[in-house]
């Protein structure tokens, strides 16, 4: 009966299209450390498309047209939120309707930098941060496939549980820090939230963009104060290290150190390889 075995056939055909358009999730980001944290609460049910470039700058990114293009099809855009995408307005115009925009650090209270009106958008640099913004990444993926509410809830209480394990270890050996070396010394202020959470007093000598000159106008005020506060180390970001900084290290004779502040990992080996490394660098240069 070959008719009814091309109903058969077609019949299968349909199937095969229902599962795929069913079978996965699909999921753009715009930040790795997102990415990551989707592929975590998702496990084999999402697909997640990275729009960061390998070699990106995370305050100088702005995707473009071949990277939407990319996204097509996804039903969930991933962005850090608090102002880290100043495009996203612009974005969100551009998107087809079926694309979400999720801000996933939107429910993370604010830390604003100290001595400015401004708050600190780094919020991804703690594991209580990322934990919370967890939750928020959950909600959004189980309002886009219900029907895997299980999986997802399953994947995000073990991404919660690292979180939790590696905010212990941070606590534990940042006590080792004495109270008068607990000032944090960064060009740009990008750890005021890592600093709320472990007790630590954040001064950025460039502001919140790595590009800005910030004041240094009184570069001899400057380093007046910064020998006041008994800095130890001046902490560059991994990707990113100013001549300016090393200037300023030079002329109080100490030294730099590199951590990752923007979440951007040149060596993608994810959040807790990024955060661990930040907190063996912090502890080498302050603790006693
Ligand atoms: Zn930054």
């Amino acid at each position: 009966m070959p008719g009814m075995r091309k109903i058969i056939c077609l019949l299968l055909m349909m199937l095969g299209i229902a599962a795929a358009d069913t079978g996965t999730l699909r999921i753009a980001s715009l930040h790795p450390l997102l990415s990551e944290m989707a592929r975590a609460t998702g496990g084999a049910r999402v697909e997640v498309v990275d729009l960061f470039p390998a070699n990106g700058e995370l305050h100088g990114f702005n995707p473009t047209g071949r990277d939407l293009a990319a996204a097509a099809g996804a039903r969930l855009l991933l962005a850090c939120g608090k102002g880290v995408e100043p495009y996203l307005a612009d974005l969100r115009d551009s998107l087809p309707a079926t694309t979400g925009v999720v801000e996933v650090g939107k429910d993370v209270p604010d830390v604003r930098v100290p001595g400015t009106y401004f708050f600190d958008p780094h919020w991804w640099n703690t594991p209580e941060n990322m934990k919370r913004a967890s939750r928020t990444l959950l909600a959004a993926m189980v309002q886009a496939a219900p029907q895997y509410e299980a999986e997802f809830t399953a994947g995000q209480q073990t991404y919660a549980a690292n979180m939790d394990r590696l905010s212990r270890t941070a606590r534990q050996r940042l006590s080792r820090i004495p109270r008068d070396a607990r000032y944090l010394v960064t060009g740009h202020a990008a750890m005021c939230h890592f600093c709320k959470a472990y007790n630590m007093k954040p001064v950025a000598i460039q502001g919140i963009a790595k590009e800005s000159e910030g004041d240094t106008a009184t570069l001899a005020a400057l380093l007046a104060d910064l020998r006041y506060k008994n800095t130890r180390c001046i902490f560059t970001e991994v990707n990113a290290s100013p001549r300016m900084l090393q200037v300023i290290a030079d002329q109080l004779g100490i030294p730099t150190a590199p951590l990752v502040m923007d979440g951007i990992y040149p060596k993608a080996q994810g959040y807790e390889s990024m955060f661990l490394h930040n907190i063996d660098t912090i502890c080498k240069h302050l603790a006693k």
